[in-house]
């Protein structure tokens, strides 16, 4: 299979939340894409020469969970590029499940850079959190794969969107991307914006995944009967909770990790006819996978770093 890839960050932060043992060596890139060279004799549905993605996450398909369709809840649930070695690479394996067929004038780039956060930010907002049309909605950390699914998904929801970003080039970034209204997390204060643009009410979601330096600021931001989803701690997880206002307020605090397979093909649905955009900032060879790294350690991205073999 020739592929792009990307999204390792979040693969390798999750594992590392987890307290997950990676083996090393280890080839990172969770988000695969790519043509199947050859198939194995018991596959029905993908054929050689075919144009596919790949699930990032991967489950036993026999357990009660995986049977009730929350394969994202078994015990067995892993992803391409954590515990096992995933798509920076130019051959791999991947049982047939998993490849998703897409559309001929979708790139392999950006196709790949689209499963694992568009997953996830469907998961976060319509499974975890209900999200309803209408509601107001704050997306941390736009710039990061997950921030620039975020918005989108609420934006086709008829939703405002409230998105946080550091510096004017990123800002303007979010505001393309369909955000209401944008706050620099580095300058300003996020619940203080929020409480102004909303009239004091605060948010009925707050989008999560920053962790311990946005997570007061995401508590004070939001409204009565607001949920609060994340799916990462980036910035540190040891984080207070004033149990008066989540009682009081009628709150919510949801978890959320990856999503379901049925949810990725139906969110897939919607980036295949055009709907939902996969943002590529760079592009890189293989060859030159370290400079990829040093990208997103620097934070220097908006959106996602694919490579190329
Ligand atoms: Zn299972």
């Amino acid at each position: 299979m020739r592929h792009a890839d990307a999204g390792y960050d979040e693969a390798r932060q999750v594992a590392a939340e987890r307290g997950v043992r990676i083996p090393m060596p280890h080839v990172l890139g969770s988000d695969i894409s790519g043509e199947v060279i050859e198939t194995g004799e018991l596959c029905e549905r993908i054929k050689p020469g075919q144009r596919v993605l790949l699930s990032p996450g991967l489950s036993c398909r026999q357990c009660e969970q995986c049977l009730l369709g929350l394969d994202n809840q078994c015990r067995r649930y892993h992803l391409f590029g954590s515990v096992v070695d995933g798509g920076n690479r130019e051959l791999l394996a991947a049982p047939e499940y998993a490849a998703i067929p897409i559309p001929d004038d979708l790139s392999f780039e950006s196709a790949a850079a689209a499963p694992l956060v568009f997953l996830t930010a469907w998961h976060m907002l319509l499974t975890r959190a209900r999200m309803e049309a209408g509601e107001d909605v704050l997306v941390l950390a736009v710039s990061s794969g997950v921030g620039m699914a975020a918005v989108q998904i609420a934006k086709m929801f008829h939703c405002r969107v409230i998105a946080t970003a550091g510096g004017d080039a990123k800002l303007a970034k979010a505001k393309e991307l369909g955000a209401d209204h944008v706050v620099d997390h580095y300058k300003q204060d996020i619940s203080a914006e929020v409480k102004r643009i909303t009239g004091k009410r605060g948010v009925d979601i707050v989008f999560e995944h920053v962790g311990e330096a946005t997570w007061q600021k995401s508590l004070e931001s939001l409204a009565s009967n607001g949920r609060l989803v994340t799916c990462g701690a980036t910035t540190g997880y040891d984080a207070n909770v004033d149990l008066r206002f989540l009682f009081s307020k009628q709150q919510s605090l949801l978890g959320s990790y990856m999503g379901t397979m049925g949810e990725l093909h139906k969110v897939l649905k919607f980036v295949f006819n055009g709907t939902l955009k996969p943002v590529v900032d760079r592009v890189y060879p293989l060859s030159e996978v370290a400079e990829a790294h040093r990208r997103l350690e620097n934070k220097e991205q908006f959106g996602k770093v694919v490579v190329v073999p």
